[in-house]
């Protein structure tokens, strides 16, 4: 039974041109014979008002299809994947848009991707997470507008709250045991009991052991990509999970404490460093792990499949940071160029970490110098030497690893302001090799 009421005004929340938008595909649908609908996290944010530029779109009839006249009519990129009967497109202004077909989907077992055969719309709606993702919004031109909701979404949305559609959905798939957790805390709303249950009762078996790294990992990023995912990382522990990461990963009070301080230390650092583009996600992943060994931040790495430059990252967050925090808070360290030394090696990433550590250890002065320090770190990186091993050479010197040296000594005077013109540079090359 289709469950429809006319919500005019709904649409009319998009910004002007998405909306003519969709009028014309609503319109290129009824040619095509097919229908279409909105669906998804936007229908969802439409009806919460908060923006979501992410267009969804499904199909009742041949998706990949349609996709095709989309692409046709508007000169968009498009992309297929057949498995699951989706297309992306696009446009030339930079919109993106999702094209899928109304699919039905099975199981073989629990935790891997279903098998996908095409379906009607409430079918399609029926194999979704929760009641407020499973709401659909008509587009072909005599039902603009049309809201299908048969899972009462609108009803749970004002009561704000996360329910899932059926008691097997966290077996089915174990990830939506994370995306419950991300829009509880997203929204601010709160587990429905029996999905409470369902999903504790899910997170102590071991379904989410059977999730594969990408999958598993997509999962952890979104949820630490969030906007402050300290709460939510609170609740995964709550629900011990991040044995699934590792089993000996210590989620003691104090990393709990430097997870809470990551949100303070990453304003400080976007503040004052507005060009450095942060991946706060890697940040939330080293505080979690900034008190477990090497063995088990490597093993984590390997679980959540992490690119070999995410690895570089959060591996470089271990307990390499409190060495370089003792011997920056140390009043021995004064020069600009001890304290580049120090900082080189570490991403930016791992400076916000640093940061949050101190943050946490609630010692203001310390605190104080360490900022300090960043910020004269971060104004001084840029600094490079003239001189370059081609000029050593044509000075006289023999090729070897006291080129390193060298020019590591020349670049320490440069920051610390000891030498500053080419001139000066090469007075102070002659002097350590008394040419
Ligand atoms: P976000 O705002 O985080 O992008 P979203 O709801 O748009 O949230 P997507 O991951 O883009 O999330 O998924 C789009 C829609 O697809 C969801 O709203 C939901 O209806 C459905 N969906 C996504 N993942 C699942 C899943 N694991 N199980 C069932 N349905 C899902």
């Amino acid at each position: 039974m289709k469950h429809r009421m006319t919500q005019n005004d709904l649409l009319r929340r998009l910004p002007q041109e998405h909306l003519s938008l969709l009028r014309e595909l609503g319109n290129l649908a009824d040619e095509g014979g097919v229908s279409l609908y909105l669906v998804g996290g936007v229908v969802r944010d439409l009806l919460l008002k908060r923006e979501n530029w992410d267009l969804d779109l499904t199909v009742e009839g041949n998706g990949i299809a349609f996709a095709q006249l989309v692409a046709d009519r508007y000169g968009t990129g498009l992309a297929r994947f057949e498995r699951f009967a989706t297309s992306r497109l696009v446009f030339q202004d930079g919109l993106k848009m999702d094209i899928a077909t109304t699919r039905r989907e099975s199981y073989a077992q629990p935790a891997v991707l279903p098998t996908v055969q095409p379906a009607s719309i409430e079918e399609d709606l029926s194999r979704r997470d929760f009641t407020i993702n499973a709401i659909a919004i008509q587009l072909n031109s005599g039902q603009f507008g049309c809201v299908l909701d048969p899972f009462r979404g609108q009803r749970d949305l004002r009561a704000r709250t996360i329910r899932v559609l059926h008691a097997g959905s966290f077996q089915d798939d174990p990830t939506r045991i994370f995306r419950a957790i991300r829009f509880e805390q997203r929204f601010g709303f709160r587990l429905e009991r029996t999905t409470v249950r369902l999903l504790a009762q899910a997170a102590s078996t071991n379904l989410i052991q059977q999730l594969s790294g990408p999958r598993l990992q997509n999962e952890i990023l979104l949820l630490f990509a969030e906007h402050d995912p300290v709460r939510a990382i609170g609740r995964l522990g709550q629900l011990k999970l991040f044995r699934f990461l590792h089993r000996l990963l210590c989620y003691t009070k104090n990393v709990k404490r430097v997870v809470t301080a990551v949100p303070k230390a990453l304003a400080w650092w976007v503040r004052r460093f507005p060009d450095s583009v942060i991946q706060r996600p890697a940040v939330y992943l080293m505080a979690l792990s900034s008190e477990s060994s090497a063995v088990v931040v490597a093993a984590m790495i390997r679980r959540l499949a992490l690119s070999r430059e995410q690895a570089k990252n959060v591996s470089a967050g271990g307990r390499r940071v409190d060495r370089v925090l003792n011997r920056l808070t140390n009043k021995g360290t004064t020069r600009p160029s001890q304290v580049h030394r120090l900082l080189t090696e570490l991403s930016d990433e791992a400076l916000v970490l640093l940061l949050a550590k101190q943050v946490s250890a609630q010692h203001g002065v310390r605190l104080s110098l360490l900022k300090r320090h960043l910020v004269t770190y971060v104004k001084n990186r840029e600094i490079r030497t003239v001189l370059t091993g081609q000029d050593l050479q044509a000075m006289g010197l023999q090729p070897g690893p006291q080129y390193k040296i060298i020019l590591g000594q020349l670049l320490d005077a440069r920051i610390d302001g000891m030498v500053t013109t080419e001139a000066d540079e090469r007075a102070f090359v002659r002097k350590r090799l008394r040419l």
